[in-house]
Order: C-alpha cells, then sequence, then structure tokens
C-alpha cells in the first residue's frame, strides 16, 4: 500500500488539515496489527479481482483503447497499479473512526441545491468532511464551491462531470467526465483525493481510468438513505448508527435532495461519539496504518435505489443514490 498512501498523501496535501479533527484515541496493539495483516482477502475482494463477467460489452468498450492521451502520461507520476482494482466500500481497520461523505450531485438538466443547514452543522460540529461535487454542480454554485473550498475540514472528491453512469459510455467520454472535474476543482485551488462513481456503477475499467488520474474509486458501506427524502431521520438515525463501524465511510447529499439529513446530522453525530467513534475524512482514512481497503460490490449497472424498510448491510449492496 506503500504507493497508494503516497499518492493519496499527494493527493490529499492541500487537506491535511482536514484530517483527525476528531479521530479520538486509537493505539492498535502490534498483535492485532499482525492478525489484521495476515487476513486472507475476503470472498468480496477476490471477486472484485476475479474476471468482471457481468460488465460484458460495456468493459469491452470501455478498455477499447487504452493506448494514448494525457491520462497515460499521469500514470507515470504514480503507478495506477498502485491503487486498489475495485471501489472501496469501507476499510478494514482498527482505528476507532468513520468518514462522512455528502455527494453533491448535479446534472445538465438539473442543477439542485446546496443544503446550507448541513453545511452549517458539519462546521459548528467540527467534522471533516469529504464531499463528491460533479462539475456541473461547482459549475452552478459557484459561490457555494469556493466557501465550500475554503474550508480546512473540507476535502474534495471527483462525481464526474454530468452525473455520468461510467460503465455504459465510451471510454473517451469517461475519461472526459474525470478530467473536466479536475480541472473544475482545480480551479477552486483543489485537488480531488478520490473518485466515486455516479449511481455506484462501476466495474475495473472504470477504477482504473480513476486509478490513472492518481484517484482511488471510493463508494460507501453505510447508506443513510437521505436521497429524495423518502426515509425519515428517525429510520436514518437509526440504521446509520446500527450499521456505522471502525473505517466505514458513509453516504449523504449535500444537494438540496435530502430534505431530512440536516434533522438526522445531529443525532447522527452524537451517537457515533457515543459509540466511540471519531470523523476522519476519506484520505485520512485510506491512510490508517493498518487500513486495509474493502471492496464494495461489483455493479456494472449501478445499484438498485434504495427502499423504505429494504436497507441492507453489505457493502455497496443497495443505493440511496437517486438519478441526480
Ligand atoms: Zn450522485
Amino acid at each position: 500500500m506503500g504507493a497508494l498512501l503516497f499518492a493519496l498523501s499527494l493527493a490529499a496535501q492541500a487537506d491535511t488539515r482536514a484530517s483527525a479533527v476528531d479521530a479520538g484515541a486509537r493505539a492498535p496493539d502490534a498483535a492485532a496489527r499482525a492478525r489484521d495483516a495476515a487476513r486472507a482477502p475476503d470472498a468480496a475482494v477476490r471477486a472484485a479481482r476475479a474476471p468482471d463477467a457481468a460488465a460484458g460489452t460495456s468493459d469491452t468498450a470501455v478498455q477499447g483503447s487504452e493506448a494514448a492521451g494525457p491520462v497515460c502520461e499521469a500514470a507515470a507520476s504514480a503507478p495506477a497499479s498502485a491503487l486498489p482494482g475495485f471501489a472501496i466500500a469501507r476499510v478494514r481497520t482498527r482505528a476507532p473512526v468513520v468518514a462522512l461523505t455528502f455527494d453533491a450531485c448535479a446534472t445538465m438538466k438539473q442543477d439542485n441545491g446546496f443544503d446550507r443547514a448541513i453545511f452549517d452543522i458539519l462546521k459548528r460540529e467540527r467534522i471533516p468532511v469529504t464531499v463528491f461535487p460533479t462539475g456541473r454542480w461547482v459549475e452552478t454554485h459557484p459561490a457555494e464551491a469556493r466557501e465550500l473550498a475554503a474550508q480546512n475540514w473540507v476535502e474534495f472528491g471527483n462525481h464526474s462531470y454530468s452525473h455520468a453512469r461510467m460503465t455504459r459510455i465510451p471510454r473517451r467520454k469517461a475519461v472526459e467526465q474525470i478530467e473536466r472535474t479536475e480541472a473544475i476543482i482545480g480551479n477552486l485551488g483543489r485537488k480531488s483525493v478520490a473518485f466515486r462513481p455516479p449511481f455506484g456503477a462501476w466495474n475495473r475499467a472504470v477504477v482504473r481510468l480513476a486509478a490513472r488520474q492518481q484517484l482511488p474509486t471510493v463508494e460507501w458501506d453505510v447508506i443513510s438513505g437521505d436521497a429524495g427524502g423518502r426515509i425519515p431521520a428517525s429510520r436514518t438515525i437509526a440504521v446509520v448508527l446500527a450499521q456505522a463501524r471502525p473505517g466505514s465511510i458513509l453516504i449523504f447529499h449535500i444537494n438540496g435532495r435530502a430534505p431530512h439529513t440536516k434533522e438526522a446530522l445531529p443525532d447522527i453525530i452524537r451517537g457515533l461519539r457515543d459509540k466511540g467513534l471519531g470523523f476522519v475524512s476519506v484520505s485520512t482514512l485510506l491512510q490508517e496504518p493498518d487500513a486495509q481497503p474493502a471492496s464494495a460490490r461489483p455493479a456494472p449497472f449501478g445499484y438498485r435505489p434504495l427502499r423504505h424498510g429494504k436497507q441492507r448491510t453489505a457493502e455497496g449492496d443497495v443505493d440511496a443514490h437517486p438519478p441526480s
């Protein structure tokens, strides 16, 4: 993981102050570390490393021409092979920390918004977070994007340009989705620490494209179910507090499409702290000394929409992500 950590540290250097604000005490003993290191990859990881049969034609199409272009040149500075070949759902770690993530999705047709109440809660509680905007969201919310970029407790991830289903578009378009947004985030004086594919739709080709931008592909293992507002705050609180564990990555939305999140967040923050869990950014989580990334379940078409009462715990098993 050395090269991965190096790449991540480069990516995260603008955000070092966002790390471990609320990490709490952690000192895994040597025996436990050795035990963790000896642990074989679980079935999900093995599945992700196996040929992605389900990816079918789109995988082939995306892989079709990996010969030239700036993407390959970028690989020279940090070998893409150093990053996991799968989308990360969480990390295995003994560190008692979780990462809260907030997607800011917008498409060409739908700008969506910015949930300032969520921003205010996070700022007040001094919670380091990772925000994954689409490039389109930044373009349609320039003032809010600059405000986010001005916060030392916020780090950025790349959520594509127009919320494209990355596995279903030509490779050239997929590269453009990532690069265009990276340039837009760069104009904010930031660099992404990870790529989060819209809808959770990923295959190995998508992961490789992101890796060539030195971006690990990061999904989630705890689904707040906040998008669309169909899940009441009480349910979100219960699910999140029941499922979060050390190394978890939690997904929420800050684009105005999750009306109950501001209501649920204070209880979630309090509840996680009561469980002895602190908060770190995604880049900090991935750099925990004993961190072992765990694969999300392969989902070349994306995950099904979350339905009330149908929530499951498996990494990436279902998705709260709406179409926009
Ligand atoms: Zn999204």
